[in-house]
């Protein structure tokens, strides 16, 4: 049996030697340089596109743990990364271009695996296949995963509002309704008077935008998906008849309407995570931590996930992929990296790592590998394939997606011990549950 992979960066080398680890051979295919990105700059496998970090490796950052748990599941870039480190601080940095030759050597020296340089541009759900062809996937390869999964569920570019944990939340000024009086008071609510929307705007309308990529310039978004600083920009009450429309929104504590009013929309099962609904936004990140910081309720929220908007081809997950990364669709087809609605280098290894691993298993007849939420990598994989997300947008590791842990409330303000216990708990669940298989 052979495994065709469409891709070979991090996802896709990454699934590739998992593998041949596991006497399996493969056929991988790259398109560089016969074809180009618009982004990568060599013709070397698993490059880093654009920073030469892949964040921290303490776990008691939510990076790091994945790294962890990466290394128990037996990464096979994870050792190159470590042998190509460079001097960065608390940050596990690369000599990239090192590490991309290492991993390219890698892979050719495999007898297990068959290098194709070569566009594909359809692929058959007859045969096992891994697609891990990224966030710059060819034109024609997303219009057949197009056709495979069906018209709506391939996305081309990221239009995220950032993310927020709950429990920072100052429910002192935020309250509880439902929208627009639709539904059970599911929205959390963050009130502003004139002065205070003033201030809010102000900050907006003069915060720097990130640069958008040559090969992003021509980004159409949809209208109801416009930036918020480019709603902003077309007057001061704009956005109070659009997504901060105040009508209805009476705090009961206070019997007032208000002038603003930001809503947080429940974003995990868990409920430990909330979206700042009509929020996306392509401003520095900085400069949105001044401006969520800026909302009244929100002084202290902790931003677990800032909005972007870049080209970015990812599935919709939710409605196609399962936890184990195969497709609901067909059996036989896999998916890895950014495509899946991870997003980062570390959470690209890692869904390559598990879509190699849950491959063997299936062609050798074993149960896929579902971690449990507990852990970094099955609460990314719980998270892109939750069923009921209405509007899917990428995700990276973060605290926020794991399942809630019980502690008392003096532990649950010293953040580091809390992520402590909570990195403790992944390394054992993921242990414990490789050890029963
Ligand atoms: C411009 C940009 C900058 C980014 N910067 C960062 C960053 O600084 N830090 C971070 O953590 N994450 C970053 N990311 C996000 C993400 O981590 C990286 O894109 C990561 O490389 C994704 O890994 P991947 O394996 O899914 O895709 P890739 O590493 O992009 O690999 C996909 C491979 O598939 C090939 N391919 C595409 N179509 C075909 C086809 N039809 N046939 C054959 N081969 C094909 C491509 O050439 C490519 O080599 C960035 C993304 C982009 C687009």
């Amino acid at each position: 049996m052979k495994v065709k992979i469409i891709g070979a960066g991090l996802a896709g080398a990454e699934a590739a030697l998992q593998l041949a680890k596991r006497n399996i051979n493969v056929d991988l295919f790259e398109m560089r340089p016969v074809a180009q990105t618009g982004a990568h700059k060599t013709d070397l496998f698993a490059e880093f596109v654009c920073s030469n970090s892949l964040g921290s490796f303490d776990i008691t950052n939510a990076s790091g743990l994945l790294k962890h748990e990466m290394q128990i599941l037996g990464s096979e870039l994870l050792p190159v990364i470590f042998d190509c480190a460079i001097p960065a601080g608390a940050a596990l940095a690369i000599d990239r271009t090192l590490f991309s030759q290492r991993v390219t050597d890698k892979i050719l020296n495999n007898p297990y695996i068959n290098v194709f340089r070569e566009e594909i541009t359809d692929f058959s759900p007859e045969e096992p296949v891994i697609i891990a062809s990224g966030p710059l996937t060819s034109d024609k390869l997303a219009d057949s995963i197009k056709s495979f999964l069906g018209e709506n569920y391939l996305f081309f570019f990221d239009a995220i509002a950032p993310i927020i944990e709950k429990d920072s939340v100052n429910f002192d000024k935020a309250f509880y309704l439902n929208r627009y009086n639709k539904g059970s008071a599911d929205y959390i609510n963050c009130p502003m008077n004139k002065e205070e929307y003033l201030n809010f705007y102000n900050i907006l309308t003069n915060a720097p935008r990130i640069e958008l990529k040559s090969f992003e310039k021509n980004a159409k978004f949809f209208e109801s998906c416009l930036p918020i600083e480019v709603l902003a920009s077309r007057g001061l009450d704009t956005l109070r008849f659009g997504p901060l429309k105040p009508v209805g929104l009476v705090d009961e504590r206070t019997g007032i309407e208000n002038y603003a009013v930001v809503q947080l929309r429940q974003d995990n099962k868990s409920a430990t995570l909330y979206n700042l609904v009509g929020f996306q936004t392509n401003l520095k990140w900085a400069s949105q931590a001044e401006l969520i910081h800026s909302i009244p309720g929100l002084e202290n929220a902790n931003i677990v996930r800032y909005g972007v908007m870049h080209r970015n081809t990812f599935i919709n997950s939710p409605k196609v992929l399962s936890s184990s990364l195969q497709s609901k669709i067909s059996p036989n087809v896999f998916f890895a990296g950014q495509i899946t609605g991870t997003e980062g280098y570390t959470e690209s290894i890692a869904s390559g790592l598990l879509a190699g691993i849950n491959m063997s298993r299936f062609i050798n007849d074993k149960p896929l590998i579902e971690l449990s939420s507990d852990t970094m990598l099955g609460a990314l994989t719980h998270y892109i394939s939750f069923p009921a997300h209405t509007n899917f947008q990428p995700i990276n590791s973060n605290w926020g997606i794991l399942s809630p842990i019980d502690l008392d409330k003096k532990i649950k303000k010293n953040k580091k011990l809390k992520n402590e216990l909570l990195a403790n708990r992944a390394l054992n669940s993921i242990k414990d549950y490789l050890s029963n298989l």
